[in-house]
């Protein structure tokens, strides 16, 4: 639904829709009572059928952001459009896989239940699972090559076969927009694959595509556009001119380091904790 020019409120056909599948204007969420910024100022247009790889450091406010387009926080300021209109319009358009780390796995659900929460949004209240909404299910358990695993409790499963359930619950919801928080931590290179070809199936059929990553390398070959966030947004486009030097360094700051004349980013500790060349106790004994 959305309300016209004469303030009447009208359904939204998807020949009618805005070729932005998303729009973002001056987001900021924050934490803490509205105290602590996790997001600030934020503005990007996504078109349809474009495949967006966000990246950033940890606590960069990849998953905030991807939390406040499916409405789960609520911004502080700014706003969200989907299809032009606010999000509220459109809950079903957009589906959210959650970072691993964010799902309770030993709650005692089946594989098959949790991807029938993916029709959860088009049911009417107090209304059973149809047919059609079973067949749906069916299809997206096949889609991810997880079929035999319908009846298994999530809890029993690996990291890619639980990554797989989740993607495959979004797709039961027959999004416009598909975002996945670092679908690629932890799977293996298999798992992956599978993926990254499942989003270029998707894009054919113009599905817009979100992906956080820390993978830069598959950033900048597997997507059309790159976004780089540190709490405010410090690149957005073409990953190669995204990913330069100075954006690297502006985005990561002490952990980007210049080898080779290429930007590593390194990610396994805070700044802090990094030694200095000469602090290092073993490379001090192996000086002796
Ligand atoms: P990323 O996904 O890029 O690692 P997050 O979106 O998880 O970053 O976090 C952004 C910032 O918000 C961080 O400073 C983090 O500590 C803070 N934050 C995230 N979730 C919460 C929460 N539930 N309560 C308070 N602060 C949070
Ligand atoms: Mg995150």
């Amino acid at each position: 639904m959305r309300t016209n020019a004469q303030g009447q409120r009208e359904t939204i056909h998807k020949s009618q829709m805005s070729p932005s599948h998303l729009q973002i204007h001056d987001l900021s969420v924050a934490y803490h009572n509205g105290t602590r910024l996790a997001l600030e100022g934020v503005s990007f247009d996504v078109p349809q059928g474009m495949r967006l790889a966000v990246v950033g450091p940890n606590g960069a406010g990849k998953s905030t952001l991807f939390k406040a387009i499916v409405g789960l926080l609520p911004p502080e300021r700014g706003e969200i459009l989907i299809h032009g209109t606010p999000y509220g319009a459109h809950k079903q358009c957009a589906a959210y896989v959650p970072q691993r780390k964010e799902v309770d796995w030993s709650f005692p659900v089946n594989v098959q239940d949790v991807v029938m929460m993916g029709r959860y949004g088009s049911l009417s209240w107090l209304k059973y699972p149809s047919k059609s909404d079973h067949a749906i299910v069916k299809r997206s358990l096949e889609q991810m090559n997880i079929g035999a695993l319908a009846k298994r409790p999530i809890g029993d499963l690996s990291g890619g076969q639980q990554q797989r359930v989740f993607l495959a619950r979004a797709l039961a919801q027959e999004p416009h927009i598909l975002l996945m928080d670092e679908p690629f931590t932890g799977v293996d290179a298999a798992t992956q694959e599978g993926m990254l070809n499942l989003l270029d199936k998707l894009q054919t059929q113009g599905m817009t595509c979100i992906v956080s990553t820390h993978d830069m390398n598959l950033a900048a070959t597997r997507f059309d556009r790159a976004l780089l966030l540190n709490q405010r947004i410090i690149a957005y486009g073409a990953p190669a001119q995204v990913f330069t030097t100075e954006n690297l360094l502006r985005a990561f700051g002490a952990h980007a380091m210049l080898v080779d004349g290429q930007t590593l980013v390194d990610e396994c500790c805070p700044p802090d904790e990094h030694f200095q060349i000469g602090e290092s106790p073993e490379l001090e004994r192996l000086e002796e």
